[in-house]
């Protein structure tokens, strides 16, 4: 069989599981030939070796189990990086790129800013802020050790030497520590939320359920940061779509100022951030 046959089958197959079966199944016989997916067009006539054949359809039936490909190829981009992932961090998404870019346009390159991720899983936020911005110093936490094996190894992959690890239930390993900036994409979802029945079944629970109203995880960072932050500080936090104004009364409460709330690309209110003084 030949490449161009391969992707035609395999676009087939993955139809009843994703809009963008074509692009996916490119994806997966790019994978398996190790060849980038450009490289698949100007060979499109090569044969596949049957155990190639066997291995693309292998990776096929995994992803129509509804398995995310991301999970299948233990990859993703993110922001300007591309990440490793795997079965144990949550595949970071597109919209928490928005909590990056915010921090980016509040801040100048020239303030040297001590920064806390807490929940980093893949390290997708931490080694993103990391990347941009050398003079900085990053710090991304998390309770799971293998979340963290994975954030470590993808700092280590882009060789910066401002950011660093720590194991711990959220704000328990940083008693007497003072942050600039605490960013957070914590799990959020509701616990009876259909969704955990759907893709998003396949990551880790610990990631995404944020108790009976979404809100357990939200609360505490929000309640619990001005005791972790410095002078002239920031909070941004992701949350659901339909949580702001909780989240926003909440930063009120603990007593943040010229508070925002921030619209993701598909318009959906998303993250929220307040200043300290
Ligand atoms: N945005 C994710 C989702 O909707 C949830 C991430 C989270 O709980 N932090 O699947």
């Amino acid at each position: 069989m030949t490449i161009k046959k391969a992707l035609f089958l395999g676009a087939q197959i993955l139809k009843k599981i994703t809009d963008v079966s074509f692009l996916e199944s490119e994806i997966l016989l790019a994978k398996v030939l190790n060849l980038s997916r450009s490289k698949l067009y100007t060979s499109e006539n090569l044969i596949l070796s049957l155990e190639q054949q066997h291995e693309y359809q292998k990776l096929l039936e995994e992803r129509t189990t509804g398995k995310p490909l991301a999970y299948i190829i233990n990859k993703k981009d993110f922001w300007n990086i591309s990440l490793d992932i795997n079965k144990n961090v949550l595949i970071p998404r597109s919209e928490t790129e928005l909590l990056v870019e915010e921090i980016l346009n509040r801040t100048s390159e020239k303030e040297r800013k001590v920064v806390l991720d807490l929940g980093t899983g893949s390290g997708a936020i931490a080694i993103s802020l990391a990347y941009e911005r050398s003079n900085w110093q990053i710090i991304g936490s998390d309770k799971s050790i293998a979340a963290l094996d994975i954030a470590r190894k993808n700092a280590l992959k882009y060789k910066l030497s401002n950011i660093s690890f720590e194991q711990g239930d959220w704000f328990e390993p940083f008693q007497d520590k003072l942050f600039d900036v605490i960013v957070s994409n914590p799990p959020y979802i509701k616990s009876s939320d259909p969704h955990f029945n759907g893709e998003i079944r396949f990551e880790p629970i610990i990631a995404l359920d944020g108790g009976k109203q979404g809100m357990d995880k939200l609360s505490g960072i929000i309640r619990n940061a001005p005791r972790y932050l410095g002078k002239n500080s920031l909070l941004i936090v992701e949350h659901g779509y339909n949580q702001a104004k909780e989240v926003y009364a909440l930063f009120e409460l603990s007593g943040f100022k010229q508070i925002d709330i921030l619209q993701d690309l598909a318009g959906l209110e998303r993250a929220t951030l307040g200043y300290l003084s």
